[in-house]
């Protein structure tokens, strides 16, 4: 192999979104989940994911878990549309019983050994529970190698039976990064230690509040408590990384980073994934006036519940 090729990640083909670096994860570890449920009003962005998945999934130029040439047979064909490996059903907004009948069916076919057969339906928000029923037993018994990738703009719109077997990944970035507000680096530290303590269960959840919404003196408790999530953000971000073993964001001082990598070891990757979107609905409180202490509480609880184990 040319040592010149440079490999694309996830993250770099889609952008920096908390799922994408979920997904990078899972890959790394070898734990990549059978089937997603990707959320978001940016179709474009999920289908380019999805193009993605199914690149790192066959490169054959690439070693690196979660990582594609984008130049290879297998790559080219992915982005040409006529690969096997990525299949495509459905419109958004519309149920088409024929596409559901196709997706199905090639949802069913095996997999080559050592490669990533990828399905997608969009418009999963649309699934009448007829419909519903009979995707659900294709995701029930999955075939190995097949990924089934759900798309859907609204995820309370699709049926509760599909969402709670599926892995739901919000593929929106978070408001307060679009906003262009993130911290600047090392601001969050003091945070990040509180965080820290309440994790390891050595400060109690309502000292941990106290502090985090009187942490800068200068600001409203609001104003501090939408700080405290970008910080935690950062946190859950930071565990996730050190476990796929790539750079800590920035933000994170050195001083602080082996602590959080020694956390992967307490925390559970699924569960941190699914409060990293969690938090981006937190966020949307805040600004919808919710009080700022029942917000930041209840990001705390969920934070302590990624430590019961089981
Ligand atoms: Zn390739």
């Amino acid at each position: 192999m040319d040592d010149t090729v440079s490999m694309q990640t996830l993250h770099g083909a889609i952008g920096e979104i908390p799922a994408v670096r979920c997904l990078e994860a899972a890959f790394s570890s070898g734990r990549l989940f059978h089937a997603y449920l990707l959320v978001g009003r940016n179709e474009g962005v999920k289908l380019a994911l999805a193009g993605a998945l199914a690149k790192a999934g066959n490169c054959r130029e690439t070693d690196q878990p979660g990582t594609f040439c984008g130049t290879c047979d297998s790559c080219r064909h992915v982005d040409a549309g006529g690969s096997a490996a990525l299949r495509i059903f459905g419109e958004p907004g519309v149920l088409d019983k024929d596409a559901i009948d196709r997706f199905i069916a090639c949802s069913s076919i095996k997999a080559p050994s050592g490669g990533l057969r990828v399905s997608v339906f969009r418009g999963a928000d649309y699934f009448t529970d007829v419909a519903g029923d009979r995707v659900l037993k294709t995701i029930e018994e999955p075939l190995p190698g097949n990924l089934i990738l759900l798309l859907a703009r609204n995820s309370r719109r699709v049926l509760p039976t599909i969402r709670s077997r599926v892995q739901v990944l919000k593929i929106d970035v978070l408001t307060s990064t679009t906003r262009g507000d993130t911290p600047v680096p090392n601001e969050c530290d003091e945070q990040i230690g509180v965080l820290l303590e309440y994790s390891r269960e050595n400060v109690h959840l309502g000292d941990a509040v106290v502090k985090l919404l009187h942490m800068k003196q200068q600001l409203s408790a609001r104003d501090n408590a939408a700080s405290s999530l970008q910080a935690m953000n950062l946190f859950l971000n930071a565990v996730v990384r050190a476990r796929a073993k790539v750079a800590p964001p920035e933000g994170i001082s050195t001083a602080i980073e082996p602590d959080l990598a020694r956390m992967n070891f307490v925390l559970n990757e699924a569960r941190i994934c699914g409060l990293l979107v969690a938090l981006s609905d937190h966020m949307k409180h805040l600004e919808q006036n919710v009080n700022p202490e029942l917000v930041l509480t209840t990001a705390l609880l969920e934070l302590r519940r990624l430590n019961s184990h089981g």
